[in-house]
């Protein structure tokens, strides 16, 4: 059973692992999915920002690099300014200011007079602009304020060229409204998460779009970009890392900055049109992947839910293999207590000791013997002593036994009263004292009985014989030692084998052999002891004439008894004994008592004694001239049904013996009760005619019976001297050899014939 156990346990271990992995893959699968689309979807967005920002830089790049291209070309146009008069110059100017949206124009002398333009004229020798271009730069003011459009403005200054020569500068005003109109840059439609700048090198805003971003991340008062919250949080590596970058003439790459668990990103490219200047846009990384973050987020919902899930299930799964195995396990224990623990004696069952066995025939290089042993009439202790005292005496034989058990030994009940051992020797003396050993070591455990024990031994010839076989082998041997008065011994020899053939013979043969009349009916006469020997009945005897010989019933009676064929077998002599006494009825011969032995087998049919009549009946015989032997042992069986079958017997006509008395462990307190008419003595106290003691204890079973009521026969009378001692001990009939053998029903005819002429004579 433990090895089913072990059975179980690796199916359900590598089951349960085949779900672990089932599960991690699912898992494992699910969540590189997940990452793929989140990778996905992140790259997708990245792109779609790069895309934007990249587009809007170059639309920023172009607006600016116009602008300069047109200041270029006015300042071109003006290489001989200083020739024409301000008029004409003013007037040029106006025309240009309507086209392209400018506040202003103005054409700056080198000294930094404005010579021509729409307001005041002034001196602007000491703006950055002015002092810038007229090295031979192009500018890009930071706003200012414009005295004479009294608003916010971005100057953009040129060099006028004359040949090689400066000769001037030419200025133009943008409304700082123009650019941040441009510049700016909102996210999915969203206002306030993006905004864009144009930054020069140095980091002073020039331009700032009209989204603004609040003021934790980049304040509008904010002159430096390096000093912005943005560029704080981004850190002073990022400051410096920028700082160098804007100081490149071509740069392009991304800030990051965590501002109050909100991540912002910012692009920055250098433009081409003016490489001192930076568009850079800032956006709120959480506006840009909202979209991603909504979509991952019900992804996340969804992937949690389903390991939940599966998480949920595998618990559930785990819970119950858990409940199932802690069951099975505990299951397991019951079973293999039930199939390898003797619920009586605690030691060993059949199939234990059939394992053990085994095993230890396998490893053990020692001879061994199997040996079966049983109690004799285990039954009637059982009956007579109670189930509880039969218990207690298998125990106590059980635990005798095992503590006569030498290392690599082992044994078992097998059923019933039936153990069998696998004993260890080296030769046959061994094999016997130890035998000696356990009966005395079993006898010194009882006091109020000696259970007389039977053993059979076969010797292991060879070890790979199942155990079965060398148990049939060692219960032919202990079979062939049954019914002797003190416990036992005999080894299997190999014709005992042809026994156990035999009863298989019989078996198959039994109903044929009904059939054809093979079997017949012997009968021995009983004689009256009193006075001189005088015919009185006879006991009807079964007799099996198979191929020519005389079966004796000891060879197939048990057979029958086993197998129940005895009910018919009995119907059928006492069928055959009815036909008789119609014969002798009608040949005028009507004393002679005839007893028919009954098998206790009958007790279990409640219409046993219906039946007998009714034979009797067929055959319109009296139950009176007939007598039914029952054995002594039937009152084992349950004595309250062997009492009611005997009174209804007795109701019925029938005369009644108790066959075999003295034979088992019965007492004479059974017989109050018992409306028997004959009490037949067992032969067992004839085989100690000497014994004073038996003679004494015959003597008080006859006075006994005589005082309730009851005739005693004494069976098994092979010499005068028991017939002289039981005639003087009282006994009032007398069955043996010394007077007659069972015989055949003619010859017994003839029995009958010459007592008649010896009365008559
Ligand atoms: P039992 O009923 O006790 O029968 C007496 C047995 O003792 C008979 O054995 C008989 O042959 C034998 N016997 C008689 N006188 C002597 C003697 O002086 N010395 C010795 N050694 N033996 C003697 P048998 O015929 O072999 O029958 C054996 C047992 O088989 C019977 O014992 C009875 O229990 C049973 N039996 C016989 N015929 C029938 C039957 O028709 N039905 C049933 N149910 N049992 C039967
Ligand atoms: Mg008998
Ligand atoms: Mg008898």
């Amino acid at each position: 059973m433990n090895k089913n156990i072990g059975k179980n346990l690796p199916k359900s271990v590598v089951f349960t692992i085949a779900i672990i992995v089932s599960v991690a893959a699912f898992v494992g699968i699910a969540t590189f999915f997940m990452m793929h689309v989140y990778s996905q979807l992140t790259s997708v967005t990245e792109e779609y920002v790069e895309d934007i920002t990249g587009k809007k830089t170059v639309y920023v790049n172009d607006l600016i690099q116009q602008d300069f291209n047109l200041m270029e070309k006015l300042a071109d146009s003006l290489n001989d300014y200083q020739k024409k008069d301000s008029d004409y110059l003013h007037e040029a100017l106006e025309r240009i200011i309507d086209i392209n949206g400018f506040l202003n124009f103005a054409v700056i002398k080198p000294d930094g007079t404005i010579i021509s333009h729409h307001g005041p004229s002034a001196n602007v020798s000491n703006r950055e602009y002015f002092t810038v271009s007229i090295q031979g730069e192009k500018f890009f003011s930071v706003p200012i304020y414009s005295n004479s459009d009294q608003t916010m403005v971005n100057v953009i200054s040129v060099p006028i060229y004359n040949g090689e020569e400066i000769v001037g500068v030419v200025s133009g005003l943008r409304s700082v409204t123009y650019y941040t109109d441009e510049v700016n840059l909102a996210v999915r439609g969203k206002v306030n998460n993006a905004n864009g700048y144009i930054i020069n090198s140095s980091g002073e805003i020039i331009i700032s779009g009209e989204d603004v971003l609040p003021d934790n991340v980049i304040s509008p008062d904010t002159d430096s970009f390096f000093d912005s919250a943005f560029m704080t949080a981004a850190g002073s590596k990022e400051i410096s890392r920028i700082t160098a970058e804007f100081s490149k003439k071509e740069s392009h790459g991304t800030i990051k900055a965590n501002i109050n668990n909100n991540v912002y990103i910012a692009h920055y490219t250098t433009l081409s049109a003016k490489d001192d200047l930076h568009y850079v846009i800032i956006y709120d990384e959480s506006a840009v992947f909202s979209d991603l973050f909504g979509y991952m987020g019900s992804n996340i919902i969804m992937y949690v839910f389903f390991i939940g899930v599966i998480i949920v299930m595998v618990l559930a799964y785990f819970f119950t293999m858990r409940k199932n195995i802690r069951s099975l396990s505990n299951a397991n224990e019951i079973m293999s207590k039930i199939a390898y623990e003797d619920r009586i004696t605690g030691y060993n069952t059949y199939s234990k000791f059939e394992e053990e066995a085994n095993e230890l025939m396998k490893r053990g290089y020692a001879r061994y013997c199997f040996v079966s042993f049983d109690i004799d009439k285990f039954k009637t202790i059982n009956d007579m002593f109670g189930h509880e005292e039969g218990n207690r005496v298998l125990k106590v034989v059980a635990e005798t036994i095992n503590r006569n058990m030498q290392d690599r030994e082992t044994f078992a009940r097998v059923n019933s009263d039936n153990f069998f051992m696998l004993l260890a020797y080296q030769d046959e003396a061994d094999i016997t004292d130890r035998i000696k050993k356990i009966i005395s070591a079993i006898s010194y455990e009882f006091t109020d009985f000696v259970p007389v024990l039977s053993f059979g031994i076969y010797k292991v010839i060879d070890k790979n014989m199942s155990i079965m076989r060398m148990g049939d082998c060692a219960d032919v041997a202990r079979r062939t030692v049954k019914y002797t008065e003190e416990s036992s011994y005999a080894f299997y020899t190999a014709g005992m084998m042809d026994i156990i053939r035999e009863e298989k013979a019989i078996e198959n043969e039994m109903q044929d052999a009904l059939d054809s009349n093979e079997f017949s009916v012997y009968l021995q006469p009983k004689f009256s002891l009193s006075g001189p020997a005088r015919l009185t009945g006879a006991e009807a005897l079964v007799r099996w004439v198979r191929k020519g010989s005389i079966v004796p019933p000891g060879m197939f009676i048990p057979i029958f008894e086993k197998n129940r064929f005895i009910i018919k077998l009995d119907y059928y002599i006492l069928d055959q004994v009815c036909m008789r006494i119609k014969k002798w009825e009608s040949e005028g011969i009507s004393d002679i008592l005839v007893s028919v032995n009954m098998s206790r087998v009958h007790l279990r049919d409640p219409e046993f004694v219906d039946k007998l009549h009714n034979i009797c009946r067929s055959h319109a015989v009296s139950p009176n001239m007939i007598e039914i032997e029952i054995t002594e042992s039937a009152a084992y069986d349950s004595m309250d049904v062997l009492i009611d079958v005997v009174r209804d017997l007795k109701a019925r006509g029938f005369h009644i013996s108790i066959d075999d008395f003295g034979s088992g462990y019965s007492s004479l307190n059974m017989l109050k009760d018992l409306p028997v008419d004959v009490l037949k003595i067992d032969r067992v106290f004839l085989t100690e005619t000497n014994n004073k003691r038996a003679n004494e204890i015959i003597g008080h079973v006859i006075k006994m019976a005589r005082a309730l009521g009851m005739e005693t026969i004494c069976e098994g009378i092979e010499t005068d001297e028991q017939a002289q001692l039981l005639r003087s001990l009282g006994c009032d009939m007398a069955q043996g050899f010394f007077f007659a053998r069972p015989m055949p029903c003619d010859d017994f005819e003839r029995v009958i014939e010459s007592s008649r002429k010896s009365g008559k004579a």
